[in-house]
């Protein structure tokens, strides 16, 4: 598998409006970012880690795309060739320090939180994108790209006009609806139909 090494993640939350009110939220008007440190990234058959100081931590299902070429204050046409692929994500998440953290740095960062597959490349028609989670094989969650409240490209023009996009970097869109906890000894997997998969077993951190 080629190295991943994004200089940033950069993440949007309640992206999937089932999603969004599954946790009781309200759609945002524009998209909510959030940033992982690149030291959360594991590869598929890695251990997501739970932290002993977490009670509930959950998966989130993403489709991720690596970005090709460098974008700044990108318009809609740049931000959709800087595409140079797309990877299955899984942004795992400490729900519980997410709802009493006032901002989400611990809730989403911890070492083993952030789980890519390998690269495909983007297929020219981003629509027919679908992700899909299975805990144990069961599937718990699975969401469509024509369900994005923000679209890819929609997402990386806002991002750009705050940071520059480096190539390499990784942009995760968001989690359909479904999520839920994850216990030790479990699989779980996040998958792109047909394009990128990553499995990963959770374990205790201690
Ligand atoms: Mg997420």
């Amino acid at each position: 598998m080629p190295p991943l090494q994004p200089s940033k993640i950069v993440c949007v939350g309640r992206n999937y409006a089932a999603h969004a009110r599954e946790l009781g939220n309200d759609v945002p008007s524009e998209p909510l970012i959030f940033l992982k440190p690149p030291s959360s990234l594991i590869r598929t058959g890695e251990s997501i880690r739970l932290p002993t100081v977490s009670k509930q931590v959950e998966y989130e299902g993403e489709i991720g795309v690596v970005i090709g070429s460098r974008l700044r204050r990108a318009g809609l046409a740049e931000a959709r060739s800087a595409i140079a692929g797309i990877v299955a994500a899984n942004d795992v998440t400490a729900r519980d320090l997410q709802k009493s953290d006032s901002q989400w740095t611990r809730a989403k960062g911890f070492d083993t939180f952030c789980a890519v597959g390998e690269m495909a490349a983007a297929p020219a028609d981003l629509a027919s994108l679908v992700v899909r989670t299975r805990v144990n094989g069961k599937v718990r969650q699975e969401g469509r790209y024509t369900k994005l409240v923000f679209d890819i490209p929609a997402v990386l023009v806002y991002i750009s006009a705050v940071m520059t996009l480096e190539a390499g970097d990784l942009v995760l869109t968001g989690t359909p609806e479904g999520v839920g906890t994850l216990h030790p000894g479990d699989v779980v997997e996040v998958e792109i139909d047909g394009l990128s998969r990553v499995s990963n077993p959770v374990i205790s951190d201690s």
